[in-house]
């Protein structure tokens, strides 16, 4: 069975108020939270603001706070946002401060699922947070998961694989490393980790 893997400084046994929880592309961090969203009501989930449009089923407020380009611009602008970036170059993804600002003062512990470069800027805005990187389980599934419908072209494959090597190298930045090999085994360590245990 796969343990957490501490390796930094933010690694110690207490639950830090912000958990930060990023990984490669197609490791399955949104898989994880939206286990987290339903089996630990008492996780605040950081709704993220983006300009990409909804998917079938996804819901405003919930999933997403889906906002204009202007309206991303504002929040931006006036300084709302903790961290923002633009993810795999088309959309814009950000966390907005107040609500995490307002869960933390109520006690609630905070996880903010997102990408690394988001994630590299929380570490400068907010360094007490604890960082949690998703992995896959080996180099081979997450290839699968990233090629494996083989819908690309020669190029596109080498261009995800090259990506995928570097988001890896990545690992060690991060205070602890959860292997992806079974979600809800998965998603109880982070739970865990946050400090909360299942009810059930
Ligand atoms: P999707 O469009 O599939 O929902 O998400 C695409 C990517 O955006 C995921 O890798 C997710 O981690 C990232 N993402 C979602 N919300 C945020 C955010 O608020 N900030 C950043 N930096 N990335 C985000």
């Amino acid at each position: 069975m796969n343990e957490a893997r501490p390796h930094g400084a933010g690694a110690g046994a207490a639950p830090a108020p912000v958990t930060v929880l990023a990984g490669p592309t197609a490791v399955g961090k949104g898989t994880i939270s939206a286990a987290i969203r339903e089996q630990y009501p008492q996780i605040r989930l950081s709704v993220s603001a983006t300009t990409r449009p909804p998917r079938p089923g996804e819901v405003d407020g919930v999933h997403y706070l889906f906002v204009s380009e202007e309206e991303f611009t504002h929040l931006v602008e006036s300084g709302q946002m903790l961290e923002w970036a633009v993810v795999h170059g088309r959309h814009r993804y950000g966390t907005p401060r107040g609500p995490v600002e307002e869960a933390v003062g109520q006690g609630h512990p905070v996880l903010l699922e997102i990408d690394l470069a988001g994630a590299r800027q929380v570490r400068e805005s907010l360094p007490e947070a604890r960082f949690v990187f998703l992995a896959p389980p080996d180099w081979e599934t997450l290839v699968d998961r990233l090629v494996g419908r083989g819908t690309e072209d020669a190029e596109e494959r080498s261009r995800r694989l090259e990506t995928a090597r570097r988001e890896l190298a990545a690992e060690s930045e991060f205070d602890v490393t959860i292997v992806n090999d079974e979600v809800p085994r998965a998603t109880a360590e982070l739970a865990a980790l946050l400090g909360v245990r299942d009810l059930t």
